[in-house]
């Protein structure tokens, strides 16, 4: 497995970190003809400006020298990307290094940011993906689902101690696994091999696997608990997102030993996980989702600032794309596998056979 791109944060990385940009440069080499064109031109993209908090993240990067990385953003000020006046004090808090110069010469630059005209938007990014009709095509079914009626969802309170989540996990895991529909829409889940583990965090879960990350040796799912209860929708779709047929199914279904695999590519692997979210286990929960993911990427592309509530604001400002993936990545793949590939299944097989990335354009 060594065309495996592993730097999943390549895209906010990949401006100040030498180290990164080599492995994305050594990663394209594994590429056929156009992808490797279409992967060089994501990339010019993400190398075309950078963010405060990318600047931030690289100055707190302990692989990374503080102060090149400082000299690098003020050489390149040009490229330094509008901030949003709304997330100015959040940003701002995060601006704590040890040395004051560097404190200094930073919040500069946010000031800076603030007044500056340089924006760098992700549609432009989404337009280098798909062919301009599909793009219109997927941005009409979008607005139409951002005007579906919201239904009344059912809901159980799950307590959240460690032991009823992994008793819960299981007995879902296992009704899923069994689940004739979802078997003959996506293939049947094989994978008993990996690690269940309950921790403290925010967000509600995340999937590893051992080929495709540094982080884990074993494939390894993550589920956080953060309050007392947690909702029985959010938990079972989490599961359905990390797990099957979401991010482990896909993993074990589409990754060969040949083919290379852009693990940043995420309008690609968070748009499929979110696909399936939506549409493995209809219910007023999903349709409830689908209507919230639709105005979300409806507002994230229109920059419509004051109706998005702050974490977002500031994804959509600062880590372009990050947000944006998996919405419209569900969307795009809804879209690919009722038009193109016929079934989840059939995409899933024809993704086998290719090498991974935000390709969506070559399909
Ligand atoms: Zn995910």
């Amino acid at each position: 497995m060594s065309k495996i791109l592993k730097e999943w944060e390549w895209k906010y990385q990949v401006f100040f970190d030498e180290e990164v940009q080599r492995k994305t440069l050594a990663f394209a080499e594994n590429l056929k003809r156009e992808e490797k064109a279409l992967f060089l031109k994501q990339l010019k993209f993400y190398k075309s400006f950078y963010t405060i908090d990318v600047l931030i993240e690289a100055l707190k990067n302990k692989n990374l020298n503080q102060k090149k990385v400082l000299e690098k953003a003020l050489e390149n000020k040009a490229l330094c990307a509008k901030t949003d006046q709304s997330i100015y004090e959040l940003i701002k808090a995060e601006i704590n290094f040890e040395s004051n110069e560097v404190n200094n010469k930073v919040l500069k630059l946010l000031d800076y940011s603030l007044e500056t005209d340089y924006d760098v938007k992700f549609i432009n990014y989404l337009m280098l993906c798909f062919h301009i009709q599909d793009f219109k095509n997927i941005i009409e079914v979008i607005y139409k689902k951002a005007n579906q009626k919201q239904e009344t969802a059912d809901v159980r309170e799950i307590k959240a101690d460690k032991e009823t989540i992994l008793l819960e996990f299981n007995e879902f895991m296992n009704s899923l696994m069994k689940n004739e529909s979802l078997i003959s829409d996506y293939g049947s889940f094989d994978n008993s091999d990996y690690d269940v583990k309950v921790e403290i965090d925010s967000g509600y879960g995340e999937w590893w696997d051992k080929d495709l990350y540094e982080e884990y040796d074993r494939d390894t799912l993550i589920l956080y608990s953060n309050d007392e209860t947690i909702n029985s929708n959010d938990f079972h779709y989490t599961i359905i997102h990390e797990v099957y047929p979401g991010h482990g199914h896909f993993f074990r279904t589409v990754k060969k030993q040949n083919d290379a695999i852009d693990t940043g590519a995420s309008l690609l692997i968070e748009g499929y996980a979110t696909y399936t979210e939506i549409n493995s286990l209809k219910s007023a929960y999903t349709n409830n989702l689908e209507i919230a993911y639709a105005k979300t990427i409806i507002n994230a592309l229109n920059l419509n600032y004051d109706v998005l509530n702050k974490g977002s604001i500031r994804l959509v400002n600062q880590k372009k794309g990050y947000l944006e993936s998996y919405f419209f990545g569900c969307f795009a793949i809804e879209y690919y596998v009722k038009n193109k590939f016929g079934s989840p299944k059939s995409f899933l097989e024809f993704l086998s056979q290719s090498n991974k990335g935000d390709f969506y354009k070559l399909w």
